[in-house]
């Protein structure tokens, strides 16, 4: 069995702020949605990270009443709350195709609606690419298609968080000045935020390998974007070297970054709040990598 997350802080005297480790990974609703909590829960986890239908495709998929009631009910069994949706994919908000953008608004919008429903605190999405239009309108798309989904959905809606993006092709929020430009132009600032991906920053030239570079790099965040931004953290080891705009991720402690900045980040006192969710390569042969990877996250954790 996996240790209490309570008791990975427990002994540590004089912390008051920081009594549960926010610790999850993404999980598959390939049983059902409820299945994933109830998933997570057997990792020790009390964060986690799904897909809130079929990620590779356009067609949508309302939760009925059943699935609703079945979510609540093992948000209630298993204690767990936060949770992040993924959006899928293929939205790209930012493109530059007049059918394409319309699409991803809508598939945007469905996807807010959705978590809406099952009382989903976070939707993180990747902003978008520009496909050749150029970093400006590519921009002014993302803001647009942002303001007129929240401006257009009533009742409790989750807070939109954009992700960091290796900066693969055209792809937008590379670098924190973008995210922090496309969240200037929102209007409802309290509904928009930042997910944080390791992997990703890296890839898009943010170093952490080195005390010193992870003190920089959280430094040149808080300054563009604002610390108070962040509300998860996606907890990826790289494949690929640093800047290198490729994204692929590894197990922890396998990849180009390397445990030490692993270690920086759980035991950061600012990100003691801020839900870490790995997606880590899954499950090879009978090696269940999701339990590998969590718990080598939860041995870097000073007692
Ligand atoms: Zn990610």
């Amino acid at each position: 069995m996996t240790a209490a997350p309570d008791s990975v802080h427990g002994g540590t005297a004089g912390v008051l702020a920081n009594p549960v480790l926010l610790l999850g990974a993404h999980l598959s609703i390939s049983e059902g949605l409820e299945e994933a909590l109830y998933k997570a829960k057997t990792y020790g986890c009390n964060t986690l990270q799904i897909f809130t239908k079929n990620a590779a495709t356009w067609k949508e998929k309302e939760p009925t009443e059943a699935v609703i009631n079945g979510f609540e009910k093992a948000k209630a069994e298993t204690g767990l709350t936060r949770i992040a949706s993924h959006a899928a994919y293929l939205i790209n908000v930012a493109s530059a195709e007049k059918k394409k953008h319309r699409m991803s608004i809508n598939a945007l919008k469905q996807e807010m609606i959705r978590s809406s429903m099952l009382q989903i605190p976070y939707v993180i999405l990747h902003p978008g690419s520009h496909m050749g239009a150029g970093e400006k309108e590519g921009i002014r798309k993302i803001t647009e298609g942002i303001n007129e989904i929240l401006g257009n959905i009533s009742g409790l809606i989750p807070r939109l968080l954009l992700e960091t993006t290796a900066g693969q092709g055209s792809g937008l929020g590379h670098s924190f000045e973008q995210l922090a430009e496309i969240m200037a132009g929102v209007k409802n600032k309290e509904r928009i935020g930042v997910c944080l991906d390791t992997c990703h920053i890296f890839a898009a030239g943010y170093d952490i390998r080195t005390r010193d570079a992870y003190e920089h790099t959280v430094e040149t965040f808080g300054t563009t974007i604002g610390l108070s931004r962040l509300h998860v953290i996606h907890l990826n080891d790289a494949k690929k070297g640093l800047g290198c705009r490729v994204d692929r991720h590894d197990h922890i402690g396998e990849g180009l970054i390397g445990s030490d900045a692993f270690g920086f980040i759980m035991n950061d006192p600012r990100f003691s709040m801020v839900p870490k969710i790995i997606e880590t390569p899954k499950i090879a042969g009978a090696i269940d990598y999701d339990r590998i990877n969590l718990d080598r996250l939860r041995n870097l954790v000073h007692s």
